[in-house]
């Protein structure tokens, strides 16, 4: 072999070698697409029968865990109005990784473009811009920043994030219709319908008292009368508004239709039931509603406890007879069985 053919060989062997490499590097490309591919079909899987927005975000974060570690992921929508806030820790770091993203959403400790830091976390923002939303997702982690990669997998895994966020934000706008009464606010018959029975079967069960307050407004038609309907609106809202605020989170405020309000309290038995009621009927009072010189809005109450053997529709009938007993004696007042 002459010494040309050697370095003819030795070169193309050279050529084959980076020609390989390239291949390989090029086979490696494939390959993470392929696995960055699986995981959004992950993604896509995970978030596919999750309807609420809280379900969605704690989805996302149960996927995103493994590949990326962090403490906090929230969604903000202000427009919409809605905040989700999931947090994987617990105790005191979970409160202080709660109170720093509540800060950052509200601008009160401002990001410089998507990153920021403070007291070993760093948060990072994005912000989704479609034609019909709006929000941003936040991430908080503890310790060491995020790296290109992990950056990288984030930003594929949004458009399909944001797909599922429109689509609960869809779903709970509708859920709203369909479970508040437009007028005041309160959750309708419908909700009532969907939870009584399970506060029935649970009070049953465990033996705790379950407490119904059944309201109705004294003369009212004579404030629609005298004044309007539509001054008798604004005035059941405004009693809807002092019910809402003096009631636990707990507890079922209906408007069952009407001037009538239902007040379903778990866990309450008759006296503490008894001194909410008294409550309610003394803060409708203080409305200071006339709806004649003579007349002033007042609220009867009637006032049971579930039995152990009653249907609801026992006990719906025999706290409506209650109530009759209230307007009976006077109005304005509470009767209790
Ligand atoms: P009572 O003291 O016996 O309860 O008499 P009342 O005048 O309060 O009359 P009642 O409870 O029998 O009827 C409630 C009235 O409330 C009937 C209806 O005209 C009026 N009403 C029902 N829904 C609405 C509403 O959405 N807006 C307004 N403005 N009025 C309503
Ligand atoms: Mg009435």
């Amino acid at each position: 072999m002459t010494l040309r053919t050697q370095e003819a060989q030795i070169s193309g062997s050279n050529l084959q070698q980076a020609e390989l490499e390239k291949v390989m590097v090029e086979l490696d490309i494939v390959k993470k697409q392929s696995e960055r591919l699986d995981l959004i079909n992950k993604l896509h899987a995970r978030m596919a029968g999750v309807l609420s927005l809280t379900g969605m975000i704690e989805a996302y974060s149960v996927w995103l865990m493994p590949r990326v570690n962090h403490e906090l992921i929230g969604y903000n929508n202000s427009s919409r109005k809605k905040r989700h806030l999931f947090c994987s820790g617990h105790g005191p770091n979970r409160r202080k990784a709660i109170a720093f993203a509540e800060q950052l959403i509200e601008n009160k400790s401002p990001f410089e473009g998507s990153f920021t830091k403070k007291d070993g976390r760093c948060a990072y923002k994005w912000i989704f811009e479609t034609v019909d939303d709006a929000g941003i997702l936040l991430i908080l982690k503890k310790g060491h920043e995020l790296s290109p990669e992990e950056i990288n997998l984030i930003n594929h895994s949004l458009e399909i994030l944001a797909e599922c966020l429109r689509r609960g934000l869809a779903y709970e706008e509708l859920f709203e219709r369909a479970s508040n009464d437009a007028l005041t606010g309160l959750s309708n018959r419908r909700v009532f319908e969907e939870r009584i029975y399970g506060m029935m079967e649970s009070a049953k069960r465990h033996h705790h008292p379950l407490s119904m307050i059944s309201m109705d407004l004294d003369k009212f038609k004579m404030i629609n009368d005298n004044l309007g309907h539509q001054v008798g609106d604004e005035v059941l809202k405004s009693v809807a508004q002092v019910l809402k605020q003096a009631v636990r989170s707990t507890d079922l405020l209906i408007r069952m239709g009407g001037d009538e309000f239902l007040l379903i309290l778990d866990n309450t038995d008759l006296q503490n039931a008894r001194i909410l009621a008294e409550r309610l009927c003394v803060a409708v009072d203080a409305l200071n509603i006339w709806a004649d010189d003579a007349t002033k809005l007042g609220v009867s109450i009637g006032l049971s406890q579930l039995k152990q053997d009653e249907s609801l529709k026992q006990w719906l009938e025999r706290t409506d007879d209650i109530l009759y007993l209230a307007k009976a004696e006077g109005r304005s007042r509470v009767v209790m069985e």
